[in-house]
């Protein structure tokens, strides 16, 4: 059993930067984990934020004549449609295959940008002036 693509029409019909949104985060690897149960008609992701360094989880009930019955993401927009789940979707159309019924695919997160290291010197400077510093001169 593939994967439709239906589910993922179904689900951003109507909404074009639903559709538009989703594309851009599958074509940048942003769907990190994919598990796809047919049995219980689940689905089960992760997906890379755009902007920032962390990751959604993504529950999807699948229902009949490819419809989404039910959606959960942690996002602030998960109770409603966000391009997460959709992202979801369009993923497991391109990544299940007849033969690969049980699938998962697990990918490590994106590296974060290496945040540049900043010493306690460059965070509080010391005085211009230390080298004549001098507590006891104010100290009166
Ligand atoms: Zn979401």
């Amino acid at each position: 059993m593939a994967f439709s693509i239906l589910y993922w029409l179904n689900y951003v019909s109507g909404t074009k930067k639903l559709q538009q949104k989703s594309e851009l985060a599958v074509k940048a690897d942003h769907v990190l984990k994919f598990c796809f149960d047919p049995e219980l008609n689940h689905v089960q992701g992760r997906v890379q934020a755009s902007m920032r360094d962390r990751s959604y989880h993504v529950n999807i009930t699948l229902g009949e004549n490819n419809t989404v019955v039910d959606g959960i993401c942690d996002c602030v927009n998960g109770q409603d449609k966000c391009h997460h789940k959709a992202s979801i979707l369009l993923y497991g159309y391109k990544n299940v295959s007849k033969t690969d019924v049980r699938a998962s695919w697990i990918q490590h997160p994106k590296r974060a940008p290496s945040k540049q290291t900043t010493t306690m010197e460059e965070l509080f400077p010391p005085p211009p002036n230390i080298a004549n510093y001098s507590y006891a001169m104010d100290c009166i």
